[in-house]
């Protein structure tokens, strides 16, 4: 940035605008970050980084420290519900370190978000403030004068560029109107999530390993998380509930009873680790139509707020990680910030774009059913361990 002064702010603490801050900071902005939640708490549950989103944390200096509370899974594992029998295995581990350059792991958000926020603390022209509401902006030609709201008080604040970061259900991209009737759009399906210490998992599916059980119209997903004592369970069923009457989505729960009878056809190991759930957290899937732009003037949106993904590819916090990386880059040498804000755009919105309509398909793909899900599992049969990899090259190559 040619502007060493040049002041960003930041809406939003999640993932997307932690690594934003990060990456601002790093091509010389001052950077203030606003989380309107008061305390930044222990949220969320297991997250897999692939190999395109651990090389931006490695780029910004985080990944050892990142590592340190992750798991590296050794492979993925596709299986058919009914009776367990493996479809395709891809490796990951070394393996996969070696083919894309990165490592791929497997975290616990509430580890990410500490190890980004403890990232953020160590730089000097990084300032993180939460219970502040990004609640406004006036974009004029000088700068953008942005309005935040803590508790019953306003102020405003002289900034050279706000990224939005807020979000799904994003005020920011409301508010900037970049796209026709942009709404976010309801998917029919629910992730049921869960953690379980991994000691109480079946004994066969205590291991290092990413399995994939695909059934008729629901999906059940399980990794190791933090250093393989826990394990993060992910159950995705078809359903009904939108979630609208929830203020916080973290804090809904879901009963067994609502889940375990949805897999009593399955085989054991996955029925009982099912069964073995105490409490789930109960999340509705969004996403949204892809849209062009994501910037205007001053103000560019980054993370969910620009790319709301179904989480069938575990690509939506890896996609706010790339997206911080590209405005980290467009950011650095700036003569212009409605310029640099187009440009990180061009540089982001295909990707994104391909990735939302590839999450989308593949969530087609696995609750298929009758001779569709036949002939799905004998494509999977014929892949070869390079094969997979080689389907993949697109998302973790970056
Ligand atoms: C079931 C499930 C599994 C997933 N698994 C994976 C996975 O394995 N890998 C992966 O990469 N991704 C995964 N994802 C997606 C990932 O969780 C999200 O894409 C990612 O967390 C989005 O981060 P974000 O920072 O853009 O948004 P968010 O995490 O939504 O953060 C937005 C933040 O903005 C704050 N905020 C909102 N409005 C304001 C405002 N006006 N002012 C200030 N602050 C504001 C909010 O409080 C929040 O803290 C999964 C998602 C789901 C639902």
């Amino acid at each position: 940035m040619s502007d060493s002064n040049l002041h960003a702010v930041i809406a939003g603490a999640g993932i997307g605008g932690l690594t934003a801050a990060l990456a601002l900071a790093k091509a010389g902005a001052r950077v203030s970050l606003y989380e309107r939640a008061p305390l930044l708490e222990e949220a969320g549950a297991g997250l897999q980084l692939g190999p395109n989103a651990t090389r931006v944390l490695r780029d910004l200096g985080i990944l050892e420290q990142v590592q340190r509370h992750a798991s590296t899974p050794e492979l993925l594992r596709l299986r058919r519900a009914r009776d367990g029998q493996e479809l395709a295995r891809m490796p990951l581990g070394p393996v996969a370190e070696l083919r894309w350059g990165a490592p791929y792991l497997s975290i616990h958000r509430a580890d990410l978000q500490r190890v980004l926020l403890e990232a953020c603390a160590g730089e000097r022209h990084i300032t993180v403030n939460t219970g502040t509401s990004v609640a406004g902006f006036a974009d004029n030609s000088t700068g953008i004068e942005v309005a935040l709201r803590s508790g019953e008080d306003t102020q405003r604040l002289h900034a050279d560029v706000l990224i939005a970061a807020d979000g799904l259900r994003s005020q920011h991209r409301a508010l900037l109107a970049l796209g026709s009737n942009d709404q976010p759009v309801w998917s029919g399906r629910t992730a049921w999530r869960a953690l379980l210490p991994m000691d109480d998992a079946p004994a066969a599916l205590r291991k290092l390993e990413t399995n994939l059980w695909l059934g008729a119209k629901s999906h059940l997903v399980h990794y190791p998380l933090r250093g393989g004592t826990l394990v993060n369970i992910v159950a995705i069923t078809e359903d009904d509930w939108r979630g609208e009457e929830a203020a916080d989505l973290w804090a809904i729960s879901g009963e067994p009873t609502q889940v375990a009878p949805r897999f009593a056809q399955w085989h054991r190991d996955a029925r009982t680790l099912v069964e073995r759930v105490g409490v789930w957290k109960r999340w509705p899937l969004f996403d949204r139509n892809p849209m062009r732009r994501w910037s205007l003037g001053r103000v560019a949106l980054l993370g969910d707020a620009a790319h709301p993904m179904l989480p069938f590819f575990a690509q939506g916090a890896a996609q706010a990680i790339e997206d911080a990386a590209a405005l980290g880059q467009a950011m650095r040498n700036a003569q212009n910030v409605p310029a640099a804000l187009s440009a990180y755009e061009r540089a982001r919105s295909a990707r994104a774009q391909a990735v939302v309509l590839a999450s989308r398909r593949q969530g087609t793909i696995y609750h298929m059913s009758g001779p569709l899900a036949f002939a799905r599992d004998l494509t999977l049969r014929s892949l070869t361990a390079q094969s997979f990899m080689a389907k993949v090259d697109w998302l973790y190559k970056g």
